[in-house]
């Protein structure tokens, strides 16, 4: 046992929980749960210098993640991700010190196996067998695949319009695999439905404890990587928001083991399309939660999220950190994918594109500057997103001469 958890605590009403048992959301008020831990222990057991030498992947900060058990941990090797210095990139927009945090690199091409690798886990130690999510896309993709790893049954129910690749990823890993003619909300209530007559654990987006806790380690990572001094501003495309929570989460247990050299927090910044900006819309009006964003429609699909459970968490984490949520016109996030990954070469997704149109909009605005470092989450691989591109791409004709002058 190397477990440090106390207790489930609900993120609303305080209502807590004892974390030996499956929960979802809090019986009382149908809100989130947190994961706690014992961090004043945990400070006289746990240093910095105990990541010396240990496996480059998220499993390094076992002691504040929830595993009871390490041999029932779940994992596709999750690889610390590359915090990349991106000077050409930074250069288009006149920043000094431009980073992106590649979660390209994860199992499945997208952070959602942080969140997964956690959930399913914990799904692993409490004996479930059969998972269900609904998905925007790459959930979906990775919680199949981590199922699969496990030899657990996995449901997933998606858009219709869901990218197709999504689609097949989750029937290739062996899920039971549904497109719906609806939302992610909508799929998320068949989820919610089926739960008592096929008797599936609902892996939904904050529905249980553990992907937060999964994500949480993006911020650890990057607390590490930037020598235990966090940049200034970290752009994050949100959808059900579970990076961001997770991130502020981090940053607030470092602190609390005292293993920040600065007290100084970065500015988080939630960074949504017009085509669903639910979060963005909520915080311009000054509201804690955030009402359904009608006719959601983006090709940012991971951000396609008209309601979000963890609302509150997100706007609270937001302004607590001095950040802002905005949202970008729809039609500059196919040239921001095309233009970052001309200029750096890395598989830039539609989402992270979204973030990039998020800082030119708030260094326009004064309310990022030139000088600060600036964090930006690529959260998924461009690859996975072939439908994002509307260019033909020219065709040449064997059986003629090749005309140069074309070439
Ligand atoms: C899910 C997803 C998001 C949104 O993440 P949340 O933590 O749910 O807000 C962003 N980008 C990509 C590529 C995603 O798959």
């Amino acid at each position: 046992m190397n477990n440090y958890v106390t207790h489930l605590e609900c993120a609303n009403c305080g209502e807590q929980y004892d974390a030996s048992r499956v929960h979802g959301l809090c019986v009382k008020c149908q809100r989130p749960l947190w994961v706690r831990y014992d961090l004043e222990r945990l400070r006289k057991k746990f240093a910095r210098a105990d990541l010396n030498g240990r496996p480059s992947s998220l499993w390094r900060y076992l002691e504040l993640l929830p595993v009871n058990d390490p041999a029932k941990i779940v994992s596709l090797a999750e690889t610390v991700t590359p915090l990349v210095s991106t000077p050409r990139l930074g250069s288009a927009f006149g920043v000094d010190h431009l980073y992106v945090k590649d979660e390209s690199r994860l199992p499945t091409g997208s952070f959602k196996a942080r969140g997964m690798t956690m959930a399913v886990t914990k799904a692993n130690e409490f004996g479930i067998r059969r998972v269900a999510a609904p998905t925007a896309g790459n959930a979906g993709g990775a919680m199949a695949a981590y199922a699969a790893r496990a030899g657990m049954e996995a449901y997933v129910f998606m858009p219709q319009d869901t990218p197709a690749i999504n689609v097949k990823e989750c029937w290739l890993a062996g899920a039971k695999t549904f497109r719906v003619n609806g939302l992610i909300n909508d799929c998320g209530r068949i989820v919610g439905e089926g739960k008592n007559v096929k008797g599936w654990f609902d892996l939904s987006t904050l529905k249980e404890p553990y992907r937060i806790e999964g994500k949480k380690t993006m911020g650890l990572e990057l607390a590490e990587q930037f020598e235990w001094e966090l940049p200034d501003v970290i752009l994050y495309p949100t959808g059900g928001g579970t990076g961001l929570i997770g991130m502020w989460k981090g940053f607030a247990e470092l602190e609390q083991l005292g293993w920040l050299n600065s007290p100084r927090k970065p500015r988080m910044i939630s960074c949504q399309s017009e085509g669903c900006a639910p979060i963005a819309t909520a915080y311009a009006r000054g509201e804690r939660f955030a009402p359904k964003f009608e006719n959601a429609a983006t090709i940012a699909s991971g951000v396609r999220v008209p309601v979000a459970v963890g609302d509150f968490m997100i706007l609270d984490a937001v302004r607590a950190s001095g950040g802002t949520a905005v949202a970008v016109p729809e039609d500059r996030i196919a040239p921001w994918m095309k233009k970052s990954i001309s200029l750096e070469g890395l598989a830039i997704c539609p989402e992270t594109a979204v973030c990039l149109g998020a800082l030119e909009m708030l260094l326009a605005r004064g309310e990022i500057k030139p000088h600060e470092r600036i964090v930006v989450f690529n959260t998924g691989a461009a690859q996975k997103y072939p439908e994002a591109v509307q260019e033909e791409i020219p065709l040449l004709d064997i059986s003629k001469p090749i005309d140069w002058a074309k070439i």
